[in-house]
């Protein structure tokens, strides 16, 4: 088994399911949150997302997945990171900065990121070479796919070993080639962006814009309630990134997300964006 102790940064959705996997595929993962308290949240919707998958019928301990997550306080030495914070440039590379330092030559450094260049955060560490994108989907256990987004100074040994961990997690790797936004966002978020403007001009209603797109085109879910299972702030950060590293002004939030977000109301992880959630 490669990286048998892999240091996860970031508790939030992404991080707290990235973990999730990897300690359900046998490995050791010490996991990293800023915020008090975040590290604690991610374990709870580990074990709820864990006894669900007992419930189904996986052949899954729970506990025993639960004892190979050990919260950290801060960068700790690991065989791979895999960042999964806030979606903004600045953070990410403080962080990517900082693994340079304590993570061991050898180890490679791997970001969650949905958009933000992976060249950019390569350029804050000394070895170029050993950082990747290993960006999941969202819920992380049951999401298959995995985009491995490699910059011109990925080697193909960082390549190969990433996208063999994907294979082992039981996902499917997809590769790409660093570009903001990659593939997966470059066509998701164009699409979320003009239903929220459908919304914002009074085209239709909620509930209307996303039966179109499940009925019509056959998506499991609408762009809107997609939006809110994101992360609306993830999704204003997502499309900022695409306009200015494309230099598109197509690109730009439409006002209605921006709204949401300036008021709290990031979708489900919130408990409000379009639609309200009991609990967050
Ligand atoms: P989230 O808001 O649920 O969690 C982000 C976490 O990062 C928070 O717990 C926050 O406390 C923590 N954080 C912020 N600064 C930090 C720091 N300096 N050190 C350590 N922790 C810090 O966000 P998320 O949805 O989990 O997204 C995380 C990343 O994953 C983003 O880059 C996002 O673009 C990407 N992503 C998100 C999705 C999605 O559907 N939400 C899908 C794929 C990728």
């Amino acid at each position: 088994m490669s990286f048998e102790h892999v240091l996860v940064v970031g508790a939030g959705q992404m991080g707290g399911g990235i973990a999730q996997v990897l300690a359900a595929s046998g490995r050791q993962v010490s996991l990293h949150d800023a915020a008090p308290g975040a590290v604690d949240r991610g374990l709870a919707v580990m074990a709820k997302s864990l006894e669900r998958l007992a419930a189904k019928g996986a052949e899954v301990d729970p506990a025993e997945v639960l004892g190979r997550v050990s919260p950290v306080d801060g960068i700790v030495p690991a065989d791979l990171m895999i960042e999964a914070v806030v979606e903004d440039q600045a953070v990410k590379e403080a962080i990517f900065r900082e693994a340079d330092a304590v993570l061991p030559a050898e180890a490679i450094l791997a970001s969650n990121t949905s958009s933000i260049p992976i060249a950019s955060l390569a350029a804050a560490t000394s070895r170029p070479d050993k950082v990747i994108g290993m960006h999941f989907f969202n819920p992380v256990p049951v999401m298959a796919l995995v985009e491995v987004v490699s910059t011109k100074e990925t080697s193909p040994e960082t390549r190969g070993a990433v996208v063999e961990l994907a294979q082992e997690l039981g996902k499917t790797p997809a590769e790409a080639n660093d570009f903001p936004g990659f593939v997966s966002n470059r066509i998701l978020l164009p699409f979320i962006n003009e239903a929220v403007w459908a919304l914002h001009e009074g085209v239709a209603e909620p509930e209307a814009i996303d039966t179109i797109a499940k009925l019509g085109f056959n998506h499991p879910m609408g762009p809107l309630a997609l939006a809110d299972l994101i992360g609306l702030d993830t999704c204003v950060a997502i499309l900022e990134v695409l306009r200015d590293g494309l230099g598109d002004e197509r690109y730009e939030p439409c006002p209605l997300l921006r709204e949401h977000v300036a008021a709290g109301r990031l979708g489900r992880k919130s408990g409000a964006g379009f639609y309200s959630y009991e609990s967050p």
